[in-house]
């Protein structure tokens, strides 16, 4: 088993960092985290843009062009001989240097692998449970920045409510999941947050609006509030590991009848289509 560093593929064993790191000691640091798919990347231009969107939002220097990155990557798959459904998770940091808040002159630090990730088969078929909760977070959510404190408490909390997902709020209106973006379906319109600063832009958001568009559904990228969202005809989150996931409960109440709903289930099946999504559940 390999990880890949800025000094090359290693194994995954030996990568060790000195206890003064800019992502252990102040979170100051990006991520992505990348779907494969029998062994092939999903989306992964899209995860690599954002990602230097997310370096130059907070003035890191990713130390490979786009082409190298990528094609590390792939030789990273290659390398772990990835044939199964996994998941990439990379992050770079400000480096190592002794603790100051200031920038250090020092290399970034980059880390990436590949770990086995089955899809979560029972959940896309049934649906999920979330729960509600205070939005509490910072203004410039569009970074994937290390610091996910916040988002942390969040899910703890969903998990100790028997919950799938917490749908963060701020000032009454529904901004994204703790890892997810959230959709509601109200009299066969699609609503989700605009891609604002405030809300992570997910790479499975972009990708369902342009089916939903294909499809020809009508879309509003507009806020909506909390009661929008218990009284919708169907909810349900994106994200990279989580895909089109049915939500049929919020803080207890029902969505609807309880049970995934028919637009959801269409856009589900058109992003395993367009994900060349084997079934393997
Ligand atoms: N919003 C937040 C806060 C996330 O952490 C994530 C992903 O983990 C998403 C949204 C969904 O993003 P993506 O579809 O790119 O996985």
């Amino acid at each position: 088993n390999y990880v890949w560093t800025q000094n090359g593929i290693i194994a995954k064993d030996s990568l060790f960092y000195p206890f003064e790191e800019r992502g252990l000691q102040f979170g100051d640091g990006i991520y992505e985290v990348i779907r494969i798919y029998q062994g092939n990347y999903d989306l992964l231009e899209a995860h690599i843009d954002r990602l230097y969107r997310s370096a130059e939002a907070i003035r890191l220097q990713v130390p490979f062009n786009k082409e190298t990155l990528i094609a590390s990557l792939q030789k990273l798959a290659e390398k772990n001989a990835v044939e199964t459904d996994a998941k990439l998770y990379l992050q770079i940091t400000r480096g190592s240097a002794p603790r100051e808040h200031t920038f250090p002159n020092v290399p970034s630090n980059l880390y990436a692998y590949i770990e086995q990730s089955a899809r979560p088969a029972a959940q896309l078929q049934q649906g999920v449970r979330t729960i509600l909760t205070e939005d509490i977070r910072w203004d410039l959510c569009y970074i994937k920045s290390l610091n996910l404190l916040p988002n942390i408490l969040a899910k703890q909390t969903a998990k100790e409510k028997g919950a799938y997902e917490a749908i963060f709020h701020k000032n009454g209106q529904v901004t994204e999941g703790s890892s997810s973006n959230v959709f509601i379906v109200k009299d066969n319109v699609l609503y989700t947050h605009p891609a604002a600063q405030n809300i992570l832009h997910g790479c499975v958001r972009n990708r369902v609006l342009n089916l939903a568009a294909e499809s020809a559904l009508e879309i509003q990228e507009t806020t909506f509030s909390t009661q929008q969202l218990l009284a919708a005809d169907e909810v349900f989150i994106t994200s990279t590991t989580s895909e089109v996931m049915p939500v049929i409960e919020v803080d207890g109440n029902c969505i609807r009848n309880g049970k995934p709903g028919v637009i959801t289930r269409k856009l589900q099946l058109a992003y395993e289509k367009v994900s060349e999504i084997q079934e393997t559940a």
